[in-house]
């Protein structure tokens, strides 16, 4: 299917960013129980602030994908960000991985941050992203349920995880997968191929690794071909937040190069035109029916 491309012949940007606290990283030690959280103090206003000026000033509108757990704490967060044009998704309630959760508790949590935000927002929600990517052979009822649980777009999937491609194929671009309840728009996280190999690049830890001459050579690649899904976190525009005590490999891959994400996210949204998730389901969905 030919996706719609900006008069400049390239394809749209997705600008995705996963509205939780920097004390939300998913298996490390340091990792404090959901019982500690209203104790700690909270960095994600400062960080998403940041977002928002940013984006104002690009004229960029963003998918957030919230945590229901951040929003019921700080619901004049939400209001904002859709009254600066911004769509909310949900993140799930407490940021809990879905394979551990299982199928039935994975429905009531869809379920459940779906109706918290959409009260809070006094918008339809249509999207959901997995805390931590946290699918795959453990899951196959994924797709099925959370389209059950009243979703229409998924961005879960990194086509780098093989066990991922096993749950739909691993398209690079934003592709429909057919469930028992209907379909589900899959916004894959954009990946690079260099002959067998797929490397994320556009988001997290791998935005921060990666030199700034070669995030900006792979993203013409990626424009010319299929659209860009940028995944990032409010920490990540909060360089001074409180760091969590884990093991050096993931101490690196949480914290390196934080200082490089400012640049090179500008970069990124000056090298196309940026659109929400829910509006480009939109236009899939109208070209559909003409
Ligand atoms: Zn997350």
């Amino acid at each position: 299917m030919d996706s719609p491309q900006s008069s400049n012949h390239k394809y749209p940007g997705f600008l995705t960013i996963d509205v939780e606290d920097y004390y939300h990283i998913l298996g490390v030690s340091g990792t404090p129980p959901v019982q500690h959280w209203d104790k700690l103090n909270s960095r994600v206003e400062l960080g998403m602030q940041k977002y928002f000026e940013l984006l104002e000033q690009k004229n960029i509108k963003a998918t957030l994908f919230f945590l229901g757990y951040i929003a019921s704490k700080h619901p004049q967060l939400v209001r904002k960000a859709v009254e600066l044009g911004h769509e909310i998704a949900s993140h799930g309630m407490y940021h809990q991985q879905i394979g551990i959760l299982g199928q039935k508790a994975f429905y009531r949590d869809a379920l459940d941050s779906r109706k918290l935000l959409e009260d809070i927002s006094g918008k339809q929600l249509r999207g959901w992203r997995s805390p931590g990517f946290s699918i795959g052979k453990d899951t196959p009822w994924f797709f099925d349920t959370l389209s059950e649980a009243g979703y229409s777009y998924d961005s879960s999937i990194t086509p780098y995880n093989k066990s991922h491609r096993m749950l739909c194929g691993g398209s690079l671009r934003p592709e429909f997968i057919s469930t028992q309840s209907g379909k589900i728009l899959e916004f894959p996280i954009t990946v690079i191929k260099i002959g067998q190999l797929r490397l994320s690049m556009f988001g997290g830890g791998y935005l921060r690794f990666f030199p700034y001459w070669l995030i900006s050579l792979m993203k013409e690649r990626v424009l010319s071909t299929y659209p860009l899904t940028i995944y990032i976190h409010p920490r990540e525009l909060d360089p001074h937040h409180p760091q969590l005590e884990m093991n050096l490999k993931r101490r690196f891959m949480s914290y390196v190069n934080m200082d490089s994400v400012p640049a090179k996210l500008e970069m990124l949204l000056d090298a196309t035109n940026y659109l929400t998730l829910g509006d480009y389901y939109d236009l899939l969905t109208t070209e559909k029916q003409q």
